[in-house]
């Protein structure tokens, strides 16, 4: 019997949605399956606000598909009228031979990507919120900025529906397997089973529990974002005079920033970059402790003195880290004719979302894309032991 759909999208999360999306665009028939609602706050994709840059300190191979990912953010802004990006420029700080500074000053320089190299001096003159170590610097990129993700994902799902998926929420999944003689997949959930020709899974902090066999560890951590209202009110850190900031102090510890976007009443947020703690997303502490608050305003003050004023609110959310922090994206190596996975995002990926889901629908539907994902093969472990 022929399968009920072309393709099941397991996880509807950041990556999932812009796969239903891009795969419905395309014709084809589409089941997206979640397991909590619609834009849910339990994953990785909420919390109002993540970074977005060019200048990529991570590695010089993201760059090509952040240039496309831009493209694609603005076509979904166009297609559903949802405010999603807004470009009020960025700095990336710290000592000259730091990996931010360094790192994306190598990213500007392969791709020619504009951007200015600002002393400290001229970081306070631009912006006076900034309070700088003498010896250190800052690359500036006008084109950086934020991104909503709340409605990135509602706008995928949205246009997904438009171009006739079929969206199940709060039906998780529970089993998959493949059909004898190469007929496809079939995919368990509680209610029923659904088989499609591929499967593609999309499931964020849940890897661990459904990509067993994938090749690459990927490990679970908890992380918190941070508001705060500015001492004086938040007048200064609007976006049409504050920037976005990832500022790594010398002992390589990355905090990161941005401008007052939820109007004077709901501060400015702040967090700390790759410093989380090891969770599950069954057994995560949702709870904020005080000397959590501490030590985030600890890390802040010197660096924007006005910022930690008064603690307004905290949220968690989960990293899913790989042992390089590069993303896994790939036909799965145990199943590579029916089944594809996007996973191990590891706290950097949500700037990715539109062109991740491109390159899914590629997979899914041909076996291959044109986009450079070689990073993203698992097998790049052998090659790359950091
Ligand atoms: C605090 C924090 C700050 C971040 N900041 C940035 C930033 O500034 N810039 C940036 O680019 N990136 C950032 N990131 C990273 C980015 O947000 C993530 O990489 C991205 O959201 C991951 O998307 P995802 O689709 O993999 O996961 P999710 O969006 O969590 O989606 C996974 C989905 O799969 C569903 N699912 C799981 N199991 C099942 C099942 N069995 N059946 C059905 N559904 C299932 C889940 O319910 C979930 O909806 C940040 C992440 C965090 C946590």
């Amino acid at each position: 019997m022929a399968p009920t759909y072309d393709v099941i999208v397991l996880g509807l999360g950041g990556m999932g949605s812009a796969a239903a999306h891009h795969l419905a665009a395309r014709g084809a028939r589409v089941l997206g399956l979640e397991k909590f609602g619609p834009v849910h706050h339990r994953g990785s994709s909420h919390g109002g606000s993540r970074i977005t840059r060019q200048s990529y300190f991570e590695d010089p191979a993201y760059v090509p598909l952040l240039l496309r990912a831009y493209e694609l953010y603005g076509k979904l802004e166009r297609d559903t009228g949802r405010p999603i990006a807004t470009l009020c420029g960025g700095v990336m700080v710290g000592r000259p031979d730091s990996r931010t500074v360094r790192g994306s000053l190598a990213s500007a320089r392969q791709w020619d990507l504009p951007h200015e190299m600002l002393d400290a001096p001229e970081i306070r003159r631009r912006f006076p919120t900034l309070a700088p170590a003498a010896d250190e610097v800052a690359l500036y990129e006008a084109r950086a900025g934020f991104l909503r993700p709340e409605n990135t994902v509602a706008a995928h799902l949205q246009l997904a529906v438009r171009d006739g998926a079929d969206l199940h929420f709060e039906e998780p999944a529970t089993r998959w397997e493949e059909l004898p003689g190469g007929a496809g997949v079939r995919v368990h959930t509680h209610e029923n089973a659904y088989t499609a020709g591929q499967l593609v899974i999309c499931p964020g902090a849940w890897a661990p529990d459904l990509l067993t066999d994938l090749g690459v560890p990927v490990s679970i951590e908890r992380h918190l974002m941070y508001w705060f209202a500015p001492e004086g009110g938040t007048a200064p850190y609007t976006a049409d005079r504050h920037p976005i900031y990832i500022w790594e102090d010398p002992r390589g510890v990355q905090i990161y920033g941005f401008p007052a976007i939820d109007g004077p009443g709901g501060g400015a947020k702040v967090a700390f970059f790759r410093n989380g703690t090891a969770c599950t997303p069954d057994t995560i502490d949702r709870t904020v402790h005080d000397h959590e608050v501490r030590a985030m305003a600890d890390q802040v003050a010197p660096r924007l003195p006005t910022l930690p004023g008064r603690f307004l609110k905290a949220a968690t959310c989960m990293y899913s880290n790989t042992p390089d922090e590069h993303f896994v994206i790939t036909r799965h190596p145990a199943h590579p004719d029916t089944t594809t996975v996007a996973c191990g995002f590891s706290g950097h990926g949500f700037k990715f979302v539109p062109v991740v889901g491109e390159i899914l629908a590629d997979l899914a539907l041909t076996g291959t894309t044109a986009h450079p994902i070689d990073l993203f093969d698992p097998r790049r472990r052998a090659a790359s032991p950091a």
